[in-house]
Order: structure tokens, then sequence, then C-alpha cells
């Protein structure tokens, strides 16, 4: 903005020019009829004080708006990380859900199947207890990213408790899921985790459950669940189906 100086009666050039109020005062201060009134020079510095305010206003109304973007983008990212497991950076038990509550309203509404894979690591309280809590993580965040990087784009893979992951299969029926579990197996039982220079093998079991007809999610989970236990019970690092 060009202005000359402050309580000249001139004309103030500024991006307030469009205002009512310094427009009225502007002509006022031009105009020949009111040149050497004793109170002119009063009238122009109350108009340049009112730009002022104007250009304080207009500045406080710009940090405003610019802090109601950054909370939105806080509110924005903590809505993200309450559906982020911190450890692994999967998708959390409650985004899971939400997702599977999703799955359930297509196969209610289209018939559409799909299939959920539970896997857990075994013996994974031993390398807590031989190698330590950290070294645990460790196993964790690779077992993660191992399971998450064998599955396709639509496929989701979430940290459904401690050492237990929920995997979910939209549109896949009993032998395809199948074969994506006992991928994950192989590929978890490749793994090799290195924690302080050490290497850490590890296996994972999984139970296999397809959605069918109108089965509650409740019904499906406790079949992936009850599978889960069985490959523990038949001795680990094995895939069993409950149809
Ligand atoms: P199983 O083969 O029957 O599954 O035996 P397990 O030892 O894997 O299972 P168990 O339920 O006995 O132990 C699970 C352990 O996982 C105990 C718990 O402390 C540990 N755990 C759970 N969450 C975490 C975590 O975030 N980090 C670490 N390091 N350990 C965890
Ligand atoms: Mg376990
Ligand atoms: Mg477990």
């Amino acid at each position: 903005m060009s202005s000359e100086k402050s309580g000249s009666r001139s004309k103030m050039s500024s991006k307030f020019d469009d205002d009512p109020v310094v427009r009225w005062a502007n002509s006022i201060a031009a105009d020949p009829t009111y040149q050497g009134e004793a109170c002119l020079e009063h009238f122009v510095q109350l108009r340049d004080q009112y730009v002022a305010l104007l250009r304080r206003f207009a500045r406080v109304t710009r940090i405003s708006d610019s802090y109601q973007h950054s909370l939105k983008e806080l509110n924005e990212s903590l809505a993200e990380a309450a559906r982020q497991d911190h450890l692994t950076g999967l998708p959390n038990r409650r985004a899971m859900l939400d997702e599977l509550a999703d799955q359930i309203g297509r196969a209610e509404r289209y018939g559409e199947e799909f299939a959920l894979i539970l896997a857990d690591i075994d013996d994974f309280k031993r390398v807590n207890d031989t190698r330590g809590h950290e070294a645990g993580d460790h196993v964790l965040v690779s077992v993660a990213h191992t399971l998450e990087s064998s599955i396709r784009g639509e496929d989701i893979c979430a940290r459904w408790g401690g050492e237990e992951f929920l995997i979910c299969l939209p549109h896949t029926e009993l032998n395809g899921a199948q074969a994506v579990a006992d991928k994950l197996l192989e590929a978890v039982a490749k793994l090799k985790t290195f924690y302080e220079e050490r290497q850490i093998s590890t296996t994972i079991s999984a139970g296999i459950a397809v959605h069918h007809g109108s089965e509650s999610l409740d019904a499906t989970i406790a079949k992936a669940d009850n599978g889960m236990f069985e490959a523990k019970h038949q001795g680990k690092n094995r895939v069993y189906v409950l149809e």
C-alpha cells in the first residue's frame, strides 16, 4: 500500500478504498469546499485511524483463519491416530470393526462374500521372556509389515490384539482365503528379524472363516478365532478352516 504522510489531507491509497466509510471520508478530504476548514486535519486523522483499524482487523481475521485451518488439520490427524496402532502403524481394532461393519452391510445388501484370517504369532511370550520386550516389539513390527506387504490393496490387515492380526479379504471365497493364508504363513516363517545383531525367527498360526449369508459378524470372527486355536492345538505354524 502506498500512502502519503499520515494525517495529510490527501487521499490515502489502500486496499480499503472500496470500504464505504473510507470512500466517503476520501471524498470529503478531497472536496475543495472543505479546504482550509480547521477541523479537516482532525477529520483526516480519524480517517487514517479508521483505515489502520481495518488493516488490523484484516490481520486478526487472517490469523484466526490460519488457526482454524491448523485446528482442522490437527483434528483430522487425531482422528486418524485414533484408528491406527501406534506400534505397527496398522489399522487398529476399532478401525477394523468399522471396516467389518461395512463388509457385513455389503454382504446383506449385495450378497458379497468376504473372508477373515485371524493370525497369531506362535510362542511370542518366549521372545519377550528370552530377548526382552523391545525385541518383541521389533518382531511385531516385522510381522505386521510382512503381512501387510503380502496382501492385495483392497485387503485389510489390522492389529487385532497383542500379537494377533486380523485380515479381511473382500470378495474372497474359501479357496482364495486358504491360498492367502498359506502365503502369509510362508512369508512369516521366512522372515528374519534382527535385534541386537541376533536373529529372531517366528511363525504364525491362522484360522480362516468365510462369511455366509446373514451370519453375524461375531459369528464369523468366532469361527476364525476357533480355527486359530485349533491350528495351535494341532502343533502351530499352520492354517485351520472352520466352515
Ligand atoms: P501361543 O503360541 O499359544 O500363541 O503362545 P504365545 O506365547 O504367543 O501367547 P501368549 O498369549 O502366552 O503370550 C502373548 C504375549 O504377547 C504376552 C504379551 O505380553 C505379549 N504382548 C502383547 N502385546 C505386546 C506388545 O505390544 N509388545 C510386546 N513386546 N509383547 C506383547
Ligand atoms: Mg501367540
Ligand atoms: Mg494371542
